[in-house]
């Protein structure tokens, strides 16, 4: 879905330079594109060219009872989850099959199963578009929150690879629902992926089976006051303490409310999972947010909750 626009490929830091010193245009919005699975476009991207780098190797480093591991952004996130697995480091079993590219990681803080990017980052390296400079960030520069980091109002950086810290050894079990068949167990990093994967089938279409940008709003956060009033009147709906505050799960707020009803043409909550929107085809930005709406006033008139989008736009904003 959307309009079409450049893509410019770079293959070493010197082609990076280079562009941004002596080619690129001050007129032009430079925007980088990873894996392409959490964005939306609109049919109207004037002067916006998306940029990539496809270049680096995947390297280890040992010390002490860590193992350093550098990885390009370009990489399959979910390649990279399977190496480190199948060499016995489990830190990222839970995020498997997550599509997208290890570069896009840091920048939503991606996470899954209570485990999220910023637990086992170290590092990355970025291109400073703007000042035309590498740079690289450290933890605490990344303001890593929910879903969230520096780099989604920043957009001027090119994070060209990433550096974690990973360990060998038995992994425990999410706390999930999912998972209540294995509480107390203690299972190896191979296991866990692959009782994940399992799940993630079982809810979430894999990347490019239908056309969806994975959950399509995020989890809503309340306050303790709001979530025993809700819990009084409602008291099946889910509830997550968190940081002293109460997260609340956007798929069952919208199967458990006229939102789930909510009809168009060209656009439909996928059947497993009503976190997802699917795109059956010649849809565009505006009857995506006609649909959207629908479904945000549905869940806001019922619970008195608003769910925030969660894929970036680029192009019409909403
Ligand atoms: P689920 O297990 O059906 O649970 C629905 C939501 O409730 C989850 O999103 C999760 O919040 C929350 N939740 C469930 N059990 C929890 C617990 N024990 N403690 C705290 N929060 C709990 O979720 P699902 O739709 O199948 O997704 C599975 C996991 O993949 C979730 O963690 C989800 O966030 C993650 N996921 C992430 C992305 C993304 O990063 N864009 C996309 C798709 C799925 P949390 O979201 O905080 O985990």
């Amino acid at each position: 879905m959307g309009g079409e626009a450049e893509l410019v490929v770079f293959e070493s830091t010197e082609e990076v330079d280079h562009f941004f010193r002596e080619e690129a245009r001050e007129d032009i919005s430079y925007r980088v594109l990873g894996g392409g699975s959490n964005i939306l476009v609109s049919d109207d991207i004037p002067k916006t060219v998306f940029v990539q780098t496809v270049y680096g190797d995947l390297l280890y480093k040992e010390a002490c009872d860590t193992i350093f591991t550098t990885a390009p952004a370009h990489m399959v996130w979910d390649d990279f989850v399977k190496e480190t697995v199948e060499k016995g480091y489990g830190d990222l079993a839970a995020l498997s099959l997550i599509p997208g590219s290890v570069g896009a990681t840091p920048v939503q803080n991606v996470g899954a199963y209570g485990v999220e990017t910023k637990d086992m980052f170290i590092s990355l390296t970025a291109y400073d578009m703007k000042k035309k400079v590498w740079v690289t960030f450290d933890k605490e520069g990344c303001a890593f929150g929910y879903r969230k980091s520096v780099f989604q109002e920043r957009k001027e950086f090119i994070i060209t690879s990433v550096t974690f810290g990973l360990h060998k050894g038995n992994m425990a079990v999410p706390s999930y629902g999912g998972f209540a068949h294995l509480t107390g167990q203690s299972i190896s990093p191979l296991e866990l992926r692959n009782e994940v994967i399992r799940q993630r089938d079982s809810k979430l279409p894999r990347a490019g089976d239908v056309a969806s940008v994975g959950s399509f709003f995020k989890n809503p956060v309340v306050t303790s006051k709001e979530a025993e009033k809700l819990k009084e009147m409602y008291p099946a709906m889910p509830q997550y303490v968190s940081n002293g505050s109460v997260k609340l799960a956007a798929g069952w707020l919208i199967e458990h409310s006229d939102a789930v009803y909510v009809k168009s043409e060209h656009f439909a909550l996928y059947e497993k999972n009503k976190l997802v929107v699917v795109h059956n085809g010649n849809g565009n930005i505006e009857k995506l947010f006609e649909f959207q709406d629908k479904i945000q006033r549905s869940v806001y008139e019922k619970y008195g909750v608003h769910l925030e989008r969660e894929p970036e736009v680029v192009g019409k904003k909403y």
